[in-house]
């Protein structure tokens, strides 16, 4: 009897030489699979297939292999492979390949057109697409380069990688992880990106999570449009943390001549530039911003003021973040506002976490004449509802309907969340999370 296979795993590779194999059997042991034992078998994923990290198939094992291979011996050459496979939402699929010479982004897009052709052919829904390719341009003489998938089922006792973030002592939050993409201890915290099932890629933090490519930008939207919007012209821009650079993103959309991102952490920084594309669209590079890896608080000491708006984009209220959810610390925020000026801040869960959220308000009220609470649906964050605090200085909070329109029409670029009708909706707030600040 055949079983099918199960786990289905991508790879590539290249190297000098004229055999055309040699770069495929790199690629296969560098993954750490011992000898090379290729059969090119069907190119229909198996109903049910899961992708894995190449680094679960075990040493040696036997692996039926799909692959792409290109070569030449002209020097100056550039030859590529490219596989690409294309997976339904129940996990059947295909795969194709592409190679020949040409670069590893000219193969792998005709590798994703043979995949979509074929889904549109047979009338399936395209959930997942995944590409290996490698590259190599000929030095002397002869190359090689290959890509491919690995296919087995020997890894059928492998467990589910999950990781949990206790929300409370008696609720956790769990994802289940497709890969872990980078994970390092840094002198400040744990800093680990993930790409999971659900929520694709993922920031997490000390086991906290800290954003995800699917809701993302409803954070960064709610944090940074609404103070951008209400303000009346905002030229210079402090963010306090926000290494994930998702805010600093989100402030380049408003023509700002400054901004700066004070940030403790510098190898989050790193990580994001290196892995967190999708969040920050390299923001990091452009002219206006200004990096600082700093304490945030030892920062507003030295007075480095007046900015018209301050985004308070910190890690919840433990660690180095602990002292910049304190009066003092708003004391030296307001000490660097301009005499017009907003500041907005992540305040915590009102259904888990009343106590941060009503510790924000009372650290900012003694300073500020006016202060406001909004709401926003972010699923990956403690029990799903989050509190931003608004507060100002010589600007006020509210603006009717068509002045932020008409602001809103000179944002640069789309947003998926922020609108002027969510806006003003975000304040009203249900009578338990009103209660919350008289508490406060
Ligand atoms: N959206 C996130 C959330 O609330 O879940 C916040 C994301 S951002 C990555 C938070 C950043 O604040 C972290 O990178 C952390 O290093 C930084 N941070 C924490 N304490 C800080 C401090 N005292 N000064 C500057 N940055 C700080």
């Amino acid at each position: 009897m055949v079983t099918l296979p199960k786990y289905v795993s991508l790879t590539a590779g290249h190297a000098e030489g004229i055999d055309d194999l040699t770069a495929f059997d790199n690629a296969l042991k560098a993954a750490g699979i011992a000898d090379l034992n290729l059969v090119k078998v069907s190119s229909i994923v198996p109903q049910g297939a899961r992708l894995v990290p190449l680094r679960d198939f075990p040493v040696g094992s036997l692996v039926p292999t799909v692959y792409a291979q290109a070569y030449s011996d002209v020097p100056g050459q550039t030859v590529a492979a490219a596989v690409v496979m294309g997976l339904s939402p129940d996990g059947r699929g295909v795969i194709m390949e592409s190679h020949g010479v040409g670069t590893r982004e000219e193969m792998e897009a005709i590798a994703r057109r043979r995949v979509e052709a074929a889904f549109q052919e047979r009338g399936l829904e395209l959930h997942e697409i995944h590409a290996v390719s490698a590259e190599h341009t000929v030095q002397k003489h002869g190359c090689a380069v290959a890509a491919a998938v690995l296919w087995g089922d020997e890894l059928e006792e492998l467990p589910d990688q999950w990781l949990t973030e206790a929300w409370t002592p008696d609720a956790r939050f769990g994802v289940r992880v497709r890969e872990e993409v980078f994970s390092l201890r840094s002198p400040y915290q744990h800093i680990q990106i993930v790409d999971t099932f659900q929520f694709g890629r993922m920031l997490w933090l000390e086991g906290t999570v800290q954003a995800s490519e699917a809701d993302h930008f409803v954070y960064h939207e709610m944090l940074v449009h609404v103070p951008m919007l209400l303000h009346p012209g905002p030229r210079r821009v402090l963010i306090v943390g926000g290494g994930d650079g998702g805010a600093l993103a989100t402030v380049l959309q408003h023509p700002v001549e400054e901004v700066v991102l004070v940030e403790i952490d510098r190898e989050v920084v790193r990580a994001a530039q290196a892995y967190l594309q999708s969040f920050h669209h390299n923001a990091f590079e452009d002219p206006r911003v200004k990096l600082v890896y700093e304490d945030a608080f030892t920062y507003l000491e030295n007075r480095h003021g007046p900015f018209d708006v301050i985004l308070m984009d910190t890690t919840d209220p433990v660690g180095p973040a602990m002292r910049l959810f304190t009066q003092d610390f708003y004391g030296l925020v307001k000490q660097n506002l301009a005499h017009a000026a907003l500041v907005s801040a992540q305040s915590g869960s009102p259904w888990l976490q009343p106590e941060v959220v009503a510790r924000n308000w009372r650290a900012m009220k003694p300073h500020f004449e006016h202060l406001a609470l909004y709401l926003a649906s972010i699923p990956t964050y403690p029990g799903g509802l989050w509190s931003f605090t608004l507060a100002g200085r010589g600007v006020r909070l509210e603006a009717p309907l068509p002045v932020l329109e008409e602001r809103f029409r000179h944002l640069q670029g789309k947003t998926r969340y922020y609108t002027p009708q969510v806006h003003q909706a975000a304040f009203v707030l249900p009578p338990f999370v009103q209660a919350l600040l008289q508490e406060g």
